[in-house]
């Protein structure tokens, strides 16, 4: 019997955010970033939205680690108002392959919210089918910092850091980016050996 659990939690950021047109908001860039980081060390995976200045995060892992986040999460003085909508066990993780997936959904919560006849993105007046929408569009939608996620494992185990560390760096535009020109100073490097042999 598997001991994983998903959790899925509603806030309100404490920062005023900037509007959409801007792009990603610096503050859920760096919240990202952090989770990514621990949540690889923590077999942790999930996906977050956030809109209108509310959050709405899906958290999925070993019971103890879960729950271990969400208090800290408690205390973080970056949103407030938590709520959690749903924690419930699972056989395997929906987001397998990402320690914290970001999906711009604007278009499809647009259509979700006039579908609904809400104008914001309000998950505090959402219902049990609004909430599965959004499951639903974060596994299924696109990244925003990468293509379509790829085929996920059937389910795997907290891993050691070391080997964590290697899914969430392929998601990672600037660690590929990082590579390819340390890729490319070491064949210049090369290059000006092989000439300077050939003096
Ligand atoms: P540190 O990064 O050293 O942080 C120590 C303390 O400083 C924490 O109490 C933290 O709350 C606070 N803090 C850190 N950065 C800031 C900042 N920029 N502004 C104000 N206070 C700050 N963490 C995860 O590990 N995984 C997640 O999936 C995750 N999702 C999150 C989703 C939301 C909506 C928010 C607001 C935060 C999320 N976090 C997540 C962050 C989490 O709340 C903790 O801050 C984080 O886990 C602590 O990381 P750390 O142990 O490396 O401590």
């Amino acid at each position: 019997m598997s001991d994983l659990v998903q959790i899925v939690y509603i806030s309100r950021s404490t920062f005023k955010p900037l509007p959409p047109e801007l792009g990603i908001e610096p503050s859920v860039t760096r919240i990202l970033a952090q989770s990514r980081l621990n949540n690889a060390r923590r077999g942790l995976v999930g996906a977050l939205y956030f809109g209108d200045g509310c959050f709405f995060q899906c958290l999925e892992g070993a019971a103890n680690q879960v729950d271990a986040l969400y208090s800290r999460l408690l205390d973080d003085p970056r949103h407030t108002d938590l709520q959690v909508l749903s924690r419930k066990p699972i056989e395997q993780r929906s987001f397998a392959t990402w320690s914290m997936k970001y999906v711009p959904l604007d278009a499809d919560i647009k259509a979700l919210l006039a579908s609904r006849g809400l104008d914001r993105f309000d998950p505090y007046r959402f219902g049990r089918a609004e909430v599965e929408r959004v499951m639903e569009l974060l596994k299924t939608g696109t990244a925003a910092d990468e293509g379509p996620a790829p085929v996920a494992p059937a389910d795997y185990p907290a891993l050691p850091a070391a080997r964590e560390a290697a899914p969430a760096s392929t998601h990672d535009p600037v660690a590929r980016r990082t590579a390819a020109l340390a890729l490319a100073l070491a064949a210049i490097a090369l290059a000006a050996s092989g000439l300077a042999l050939l003096r």
